[in-house]
């Protein structure tokens, strides 16, 4: 928990300062943490998903068996209630 707190410090400090929250560079684009760290990330989720639909399971929760194709019966639920409230929503 001491270790997570520290870097929770550093990364709210860093990003104060107009640097990556991540690397410590200085930010390139809007947002938390740089460009390069942004791509890291959306390359390291897109491998986590693919590692986790070759396993069979749900790639949201990393947990359940996959459900339909797309994700586990729990997360799809999930998915379709945050759906249908944003809808009412914007309907009223
Ligand atoms: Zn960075
Ligand atoms: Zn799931």
């Amino acid at each position: 928990m001491a270790h997570r707190d520290k870097r929770g410090v550093e990364y709210i400090h860093r990003v104060d300062n107009g640097l990556c929250g991540s690397c410590g560079k200085p930010l390139d684009r809007n947002g938390a943490i740089c460009e390069a760290c942004r791509l890291k990330r959306k390359e390291a989720n897109v491998a986590r998903v693919a590692r986790l639909k070759e396993a069979g399971l749900c790639p949201i929760c990393g947990k359940r068996p996959m459900y339909e194709g797309l994700s586990c019966a729990l997360c799809r639920d999930k998915k379709q209630r945050v759906e249908s409230a944003r809808k009412e929503r914007r309907a009223a």
